[in-house]
């Protein structure tokens, strides 16, 4: 079965799908841009997943290019799944943790039985990704990622950030 690829310009806490995917930093604890949003609308149930994650399975954070499932709270969705995008560096090609975001992102959500699933655009905020290039990533990620998930939603927050991903579709 193929996966559908889907485009949307907002909210990301305003959708409704099984996962919510928050672009999170390592701590879990809550941060700027998404990851706010989703804690804001989400209310606290997530942040006590988040800290129980800390108290146990990642003591030390999650790692860049790692994701972890929360519950969604009170935002319209099953599961909220955490994931640390890579800091962009002009020096380091780190384009292959960038990739693994998407990647586990989609075995996460699959393992949870998650049929759709929103992302944001990761790393092209605070953490400066270039959004072309991050569009690019993100949506060759998920055309070679084979996943029962039936349909990627990407959830862009403006219309550059919407045409740089449209631009990578058919
Ligand atoms: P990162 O730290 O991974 O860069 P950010 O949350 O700072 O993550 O930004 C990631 C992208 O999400 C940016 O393009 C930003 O404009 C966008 N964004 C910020 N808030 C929202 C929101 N509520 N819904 C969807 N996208 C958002």
């Amino acid at each position: 079965m193929t996966t559908a690829i889907t485009l949307v310009r907002g909210d990301i806490t305003r959708q409704s799908a099984d996962v919510i995917v928050n672009a999170a930093n390592s701590s879990l604890l809550g941060g700027g841009g998404v990851d706010g949003a989703i804690h804001r609308r989400g209310g606290p149930a997530i942040l006590r997943e988040c800290r129980a994650l800390r108290a146990s399975r990642y003591g030390k954070g999650l790692p860049t290019g790692q994701a972890v499932a929360t519950t969604a709270g009170d935002l319209d969705a099953r599961w909220v799944i955490h994931t640390v995008g890579p800091v962009y560096s002009p020096d380091e090609d780190r384009s292959g943790l960038l990739a693994s975001c998407y990647r586990e992102c989609l075995r996460v959500a699959a393992e949870l039985g998650a049929r759709t699933v929103a992302f944001p655009a990761i790393s092209t905020g605070v953490y400066r990704w270039p959004m072309r290039d991050a569009a690019r990533i993100a949506v060759e990620t998920v055309k070679a990622t084979g996943t029962a998930v039936e349909e990627v939603r990407f959830v862009l927050f403006d219309d550059p950030a919407h045409e740089a991903f449209a631009g990578q579709l058919p």
